[in-house]
C-alpha cells in the first residue's frame, strides 16, 4: 500500500534523502548577512523519484495525507498551489525560473523530520526534492547552488521571507561537524565536534507550540535590521562589532535598538562557540547557549513562555546551557547536558510543561548528521 509502484505503477529511479537541522548559535543573524552554526540532524526527508515525459508533476508525501496530486509545470506560479505541495513545486518552479528546462516527475516523499517544531522540515523537503532533479535532470548544481534554489523557492513562491541557513545546512552539513557559514558570501567551513567523545549529550525540546514563519513577525524583524542597517549606512548588520555598539545604538530610534544589540553579539557568540570547538572544550559552549536564549528573548523578542521555561528547567535540572532555535515564537529548544543526565534533564522540562499546563514536550537527542545524498 502507498509504495512507489502502487502510487505510479512504476519503479522510481532513485531516492534522496535531505536533513532537518538544529542551530547551535547564531539566531536570526543570516538575513543580516552573518555567522550561523547549524548541525544537520539524522532525521530526514526521503523523495522517491520518476522523471516524466509529460510535464507533469505528480506528489505524494506520507506526510501529507490525501491522494496523489498532480500540477502542470509549466503552469506553476508563486502564490497560486495551496498547502504542502506548494514547496516541493516550489522547487521545480525555482529551477525554470533559475533557466533549467526541467520538466515533470513522479515524487513520493516521506519524513521522520518532526514539522513545524522549528527543525526545518520545510528545508528538508525542498532539499530532497532538489538533489532528486538535480541529479535526475543532470543539472550539475553544486549543493549552496541548491540550497540558493531551495530558499528562493521559500521566499518567492511559498512565501516565507526565509533566510539561507536552513537550506545551507540541510544541503551541505557533514556527519560529526557542524557548518560555520558566513551568510554574506556562503563560505565557510566544517567543525569537527564530538559530542560523544566529550561525554555530552545535545537535547532538542520541541515544545509543540506551531511557530508560523509566514506570518508577519519575522518579516517585520527582517524589514527592522534592513531599517537599521540604512540608518546607520551599513550594506547589513554584520558589518557592525560588538565594540561598535555604543556609538552606533544612540543614532537609531527606540524600537530598533534591542534588535541591532541582538544581531550584533548573536555573530560574536558564533565566533566564541567555533573558538571553543576548536579547542575541544565543548562544555564551555553552554553557557553561550544560555547567552543566546537571553539575548532572543529580552532583545529579539522572538521567544515564548514555553521556550522560556524549557531553558529555564533544562538549565535548573544541570545543563550546561540551553536556548531556542529556529526562527522562533515556539518550536525546539537545545540543551546541551551530560549524557548521564540527558533522561533527568528530559523528565525535568516535562514535568515544568506539566505543572505549567503547557502541552507535553517531544524530546530527541540530536547527533551530527549528513547533508543531502543519494540513497539509491
Ligand atoms: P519547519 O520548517 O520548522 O518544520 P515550516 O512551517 O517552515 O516548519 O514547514 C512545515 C511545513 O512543511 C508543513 O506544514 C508542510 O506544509 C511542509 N512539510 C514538511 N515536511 C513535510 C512532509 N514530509 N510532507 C509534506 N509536507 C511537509
Ligand atoms: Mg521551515
Amino acid at each position: 500500500m502507498n509504495s512507489f509502484t502502487d502510487l505510479y505503477g512504476h519503479a522510481p529511479e532513485g531516492e534522496w534523502a535531505a536533513p532537518g537541522r538544529v542551530n547551535l548559535i547564531g539566531e536570526h543573524t543570516d538575513y543580516n548577512g552573518g555567522f550561523v552554526l547549524p548541525i544537520a540532524l539524522p532525521q530526514t526527508v526521503r523523495a522517491q523519484a520518476r522523471r516524466r515525459p509529460d510535464g507533469l508533476l505528480r506528489l505524494w508525501s506520507a506526510q501529507g495525507k490525501g491522494p496523489v496530486r498532480e500540477l502542470s509545470v509549466a503552469e506553476l506560479a508563486p502564490g497560486a498551489v495551496p498547502g504542502w505541495v506548494a514547496y516541493p513545486a516550489a522547487v521545480v518552479w525555482a529551477l525554470r525560473e533559475a533557466g533549467y528546462e526541467v520538466g515533470g516527475a513522479d515524487l513520493r516523499l516521506d519524513s521522520d523530520v518532526p514539522s513545524g517544531a522549528g527543525l526545518s522540515s520545510s528545508a528538508a523537503l525542498e532539499c530532497a526534492v532538489a538533489a532528486a532533479y538535480n541529479d535526475l535532470y543532470g543539472l550539475g548544481l553544486s549543493a549552496p547552488d541548491l540550497a540558493l534554489i531551495a530558499q528562493r523557492a521559500e521566499n518567492a513562491f511559498v512565501g516565507v521571507p526565509c533566510g539561507i541557513m536552513d537550506q545551507m545546512a540541510s544541503m551541505c552539513c557533514r556527519e560529526g561537524s557542524a557548518l560555520y557559514l558566513d551568510s554574506r558570501d556562503l563560505t565557510g567551513r566544517q567543525v569537527p565536534i564530538d559530542l560523544t567523545g566529550a561525554g555530552l549529550a545535545l537535547l532538542v525540546i520541541d515544545t509543540r507550540v506551531k511557530h508560523d514563519l509566514a506570518d508577519g513577525a519575522y518579516a517585520a524583524l527582517r524589514a527592522g535590521c534592513e531599517r537599521a542597517a540604512a540608518l546607520l549606512g551599513l550594506p547589513a548588520l554584520r558589518s557592525l562589532a560588538p565594540s561598535d555598539l555604543p556609538a552606533s545604538l544612540p543614532r537609531l530610534p527606540d524600537e530598533l535598538r534591542p534588535l541591532v544589540r541582538h544581531v550584533v553579539t548573536e555573530n560574536a557568540r558564533v565566533e566564541t562557540a567555533v573558538a571553543h570547538l576548536d579547542t575541544g572544550d565543548l562544555t564551555a559552549l553552554g553557557p553561550v547557549l544560555t547567552a543566546g536564549h537571553a539575548s532572543l528573548r529580552d532583545d529579539y523578542r522572538v521567544s515564548c513562555p514555553e521556550t522560556d521555561l524549557a531553558v529555564e528547567a533544562a538549565v535548573t535540572a544541570g545543563a550546561h546551557g540551553a536556548r531556542m532555535t529556529g526562527g522562533g515564537f515556539g518550536g525546539s529548544v537545545i540543551a546541551l547536558v551530560d549524557a548521564p543526565r540527558a533522561p533527568h534533564v528530559a523528565t525535568a522540562v516535562t514535568t515544568a510543561f506539566r505543572h505549567a499546563a503547557f502541552t507535553p514536550p517531544h524530546t530527541l537527542t540530536a547527533t551530527p548528521a549528513a547533508g543531502a545524498r543519494r540513497l539509491s
